[in-house]
């Protein structure tokens, strides 16, 4: 299956509506393979995936309909990256720069046992540190 493929057939299984600009994102965080920020989404986009408020509204809306993780950086900045891409998710995040990679870490914490009265949905773990560029 060619990436633009891919990208219209993750945007079906979602109930999405399939327009040129999704396509266009959904193929940049595919080729991205790790959580882009909205500026580092636009800027991997191109021209097919609209201005950049376009593309917030996109990033928005797979967001919501579950196609899209939300990832939080640096400062609490939203960072995304397909939800597909499943694994012991970590993320690693530079303090410096703000680039957020995803690793896998053995021995994840494991979702607390007895959460007190809530429900838990998802456990993240971010490690923080300094890049190879930045070190
Ligand atoms: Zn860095
Ligand atoms: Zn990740």
């Amino acid at each position: 299956m060619d990436p633009e493929e891919q990208a219209r057939t993750l945007l079906k299984a979602k109930g999405l509506r399939v327009t040129g600009k999704r396509v266009a994102l959904v193929n940049a965080l595919m080729r991205a393979g790790e959580p882009a920020s909205l500026e580092t989404a636009h800027k991997l986009c191109g021209q097919p995936g609209g201005d950049q408020a376009t593309v917030y509204r996109n990033l928005q809306s797979l967001a919501e309909a579950g196609l899209l993780r939300v990832v939080k950086g640096v400062g609490r900045r939203e960072m995304f990256e397909l939800a597909a891409h499943q694994h012991g998710h970590a993320h690693l995040a530079c303090t410096k720069c703000g680039r957020v990679e995803c690793t896998e870490i053995r021995d994840l914490p494991a979702k607390p046992s007895k959460p007190n009265g809530w429900a838990i949905t998802d456990v993240s773990v971010t490690v923080w540190g300094l890049c190879p560029q930045c070190r």
